[in-house]
């Protein structure tokens, strides 16, 4: 559930929880770290106290690519869906990161979706369904579900609900949108100080990601990642890149060269579908400055 200074906190089946500590062989068998998301096996040791004695297999994760000595670093292990959340005004939906949110999903290889609260201030009658923003068109078109919500009024919340039943989600998005007031109305008794989902570390291209996961009263999990919206893309390949915006992927199979990037290449069909207005502008600025970065990167 969650890594504190060395001490492994472990939800038992039927829900008690247990402070463990981690068998060295663990690490030296399976070489890789034990991370939140994980499941494992614990042993009670004569002394009373416990420990992970195993690692079982995961069936996913997100993860940074190959930062820390060359290694996979995992932030969350056994992760169902990220949900990039934002908020239809105050702040004013910061795309680049929604981008960034769906790029990690996609590189993981887990299911994304969007999250648009603060729905009751979005203009129009209050008891009309609040129509989603021509600026989010976009994700819907990319096959993106888009869930609209309400942390204040109540709207969305049920859909929501059912969303985050029985999976781990990370949810993720900027500093205000409603992720902690969302969480509260959904989890009673979790009782998150508003503001705080996320918002313990620093931002920067070196921000340490700790995760830790709420469980969810009908079952399923949602993970809480600070820093995790900022997490600078390294060495992605470039390749891997195009492939996460699913609507370049179409288009990217007409591009004149295999390699293609969609940067400056001569008869690169992405670039000729955002000049057409098929692919969003918007999406492909992100996925520019992305690669830019993923080079800067490696
Ligand atoms: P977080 O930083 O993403 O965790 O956002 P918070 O949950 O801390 O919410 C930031 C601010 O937005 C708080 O003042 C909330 O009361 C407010 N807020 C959250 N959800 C909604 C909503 O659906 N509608 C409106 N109008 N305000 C909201
Ligand atoms: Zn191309």
């Amino acid at each position: 559930m969650r890594i504190v200074a060395g001490t492994y906190h472990v939800e038992m089946d039927g829900g008690k929880w247990l402070e463990c500590s981690l068998r060295g062989r663990v690490k030296q068998k399976v070489g890789r770290q034990v991370s939140v998301g994980d499941l494992v096996r614990v042993e009670r040791l004569d002394d009373g106290s416990c420990r992970i004695a195993d690692l079982l297999p995961r069936r996913s994760a997100l993860s940074r690519h190959g930062v820390v000595r060359r290694r996979e670093q995992v932030i969350v292990a056994n992760v169902d869906q990220v949900a990039a959340v934002a908020a239809m005004a105050s702040p004013s939906p910061d795309f680049s990161m929604i981008n960034r949110l769906l790029v990690l999903a996609e590189l993981n290889e887990v299911d994304g979706f969007v999250v648009l609260n603060k729905a009751d201030l979005a203009a129009g009658a209050a008891d009309e369904p609040a129509a989603i923003p021509a600026d989010f068109q976009p994700y819907r078109e990319a096959g993106y579900e888009i869930l609209v919500t309400s942390a204040k009024g109540g709207r969305g919340l049920e859909e929501l609900r059912e969303r985050l039943i029985g999976r781990i989600t990370v949810f993720s998005g900027s500093s205000g949108v409603g992720k902690s007031s969302l969480l509260n109305s959904l989890m009673p008794g979790l009782d998150l100080r508003v503001g705080e989902v996320g918002q313990r570390k620093g931002r920067g291209r070196h921000t340490t990601v700790a995760a830790a996961l709420y469980p969810f009263p009908e079952g399923g999990y949602v993970a809480d990642t600070p820093g995790l919206q900022y997490l600078a893309l390294w060495d992605v390949d470039a390749r891997a890149l195009g492939h996460s915006f699913p609507e370049f992927r179409e288009p990217a199979e007409e591009c004149r060269f295999a390699d293609c990037v969609h940067r400056a290449e001569p008869g690169c069909a992405v670039r000729e579908a955002v000049k057409a207005g098929a692919i969003a502008s918007g999406r492909y600025e992100s996925y520019q400055a992305l690669l830019r970065e993923a080079e800067e990167g490696r």
